[in-house]
């Protein structure tokens, strides 16, 4: 940690942590407050149906009960959704900078008794392993982050600015009641510099050899546009060249080999660059040779013939439904199909609409919007976020590489960027690349891993108040 002092000069705040370095792991009691907190949100089931709010209630509580001031603790609800509390904690900076706001969501997708080992809504430690709906998306992180905050208030620690936390209700279904319904209706409760948004940060291993903290600054657009084709149908015993799904799947099968032209931003430039330093071989190569100027195109369809780097380097659109027809022993009058596309941050829902239409070659298949862009900016992969992520990490992980990253999925960040304030994903909870387990059977983390988690946010949370 000696660097910090070099990084933030003013931030004497860093001058304690250094006793704790020592360890990556956070102290004892801190760990097992943290664990205790995990185990009571895993115990609350907030799939959709059972909405957030009792575990913002629980949260609030937790807050109270271990040195926040009331005052200091609110619990918001829309009055449409009693089940979608969100709960706000702040702890008080010196100044009246702006705050850093992290932004932290309850829900998990549903999880079937019957199909995991264990009991997907109570904590279980197995072989060095916690298991749990929601250990890794992102309840170990919500744990992380009150457990920090508490740490921080316990020791009586007062940052620069305000640090406000939300623990927010909605990320995993339509978005509608958690981040982007504070922002229109309490955005003096939640209003910030900047934002951290653990959920989109991603700390990645592979066979347990830990590679890269991913700091996300961005993430990828979505859209989707229906097709159609349509005709007057007729007598299956007559058909015609007009048959409706002939056309959409000739169009589709245009679609399919359609490429968009490459579309490198400040942040995947710098991932690639310093990604490259990760990789060896053929594969190092062609991730310098695309930032070259003009770039070298042999290498661009090298690495997009791999999915993970393909959806760095471009927008991407494909079919995910198709339905058409109405009768066995009818001529079909009407074929539909679904087309979702993830476009690089900077290009539009326009421009992808046409590149969709100029791909499936035939206007008689009518393109609309089903479901409209939400258009959030990149947040600049500013070098001041990097140093405090990279002192933190080079600290708890000698050699770990700190890589700007551009999320495929989304994040709540889209609400936060597009309100005009930088967002970052920043997350320690080293995950396994080959065995991702977010969203699916048997999420876990390991028991150690949890530890440093609790250790990283707590360093992170304890800097990030410095930033100018
Ligand atoms: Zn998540």
């Amino acid at each position: 940690m000696r660097a910090a002092g070099l990084l933030l000069a003013a931030a004497c705040a860093s001058c304690s942590v250094q006793a704790q370095t020592q360890g990556t792991r956070a102290p004892q009691k801190y760990e097992a407050l943290g664990r205790d907190i995990l185990s009571e949100l895993i115990a609350i089931d907030t799939t959709v149906d059972r909405g957030s709010t009792v575990a913002a209630k629980a949260v609030a509580a937790r807050a109270i009960a271990n040195g926040f001031p009331a005052a200091d603790v609110t619990l918001v609800t829309p009055k449409e959704r009693p089940d979608s509390s969100s709960v706000v904690i702040r702890l008080r900076g010196r100044s009246n900078a702006r705050p850093v706001l992290y932004i932290n969501h309850l829900d998990v997708v549903p999880a079937k008794r019957e199909d995991w080992t264990f009991d997907p809504f109570r904590l279980t430690e197995r072989d060095g392993w916690l298991y749990g709906r929601g250990t890794i998306d992102m309840k170990g992180q919500d744990a992380a982050v009150l457990a920090s905050l508490i740490r921080l208030k316990q020791e009586g620690f007062v940052p620069a600015r305000d640090i406000v936390a939300a623990f927010t209700p909605d990320e995993e279904t339509r978005a509608q009641w958690g981040v982007s319904w504070l922002l229109k209706t309490h955005r003096n409760l939640i209003d910030a510099a900047v934002v951290v948004n653990p959920d989109g940060g991603e700390a990645a291993m592979k066979k347990g050899r830990r590679l890269y903290v991913g700091v996300q600054t961005s993430e990828k657009i979505f859209v989707t546009f229906e097709l159609e084709a349509t005709d007057k149908g007729g007598h299956s015993s007559r058909p015609t060249a007009e048959n409706p799904i002939y056309r959409l799947s000739a169009a589709l099968a245009r679609l399919s080999t359609h490429r968009f032209p490459l579309h490198l931003t400040e942040t995947t430039r710098l991932y690639f660059e310093r990604r490259a330093a990760l990789e060896s071989g053929q594969t190092a190569a062609d991730m310098r040779a695309v930032l070259r100027q003009p770039p070298d195109m042999a290498a661009v369809d090298r690495l997009s013939a791999v999915v993970e780097t393909n959806i760095q380097l471009r927008s991407t659109c494909t079919t995910t439904m198709i339905d058409g027809g109405h009768a066995e022993n009818a001529l079909p009058q009407r074929a539909r199909a679904t087309v979702q596309c993830r476009l690089i941050p900077g290009e539009t829902q326009e421009s992808a609409a046409a590149a969709v239409r100029s791909a499936l070659a035939d206007p008689r298949v009518q393109v609309r919007v089903k479901t409209a862009a939400e258009v959030a900016p990149e947040s600049k992969p500013a070098p001041e976020i990097f140093k405090l992520v990279e002192t933190v990490t080079r600290a708890m992980w000698p050699g770990v590489v700190v890589l700007p990253d551009m999320s495929a999925g989304a994040s709540d960040s889209v609400f936060t960027r597009a309100a005009g304030i930088p967002s970052y994903g920043i997350d320690g909870m080293f995950d396994d690349l080959d065995d991702a387990r977010a969203h699916g059977k048997d999420e876990r983390i390991g028991v150690a891993v949890f530890g440093e988690e609790l250790e990283f946010t707590y360093r992170i949370m304890r800097t990030v108040g410095d930033l100018r």
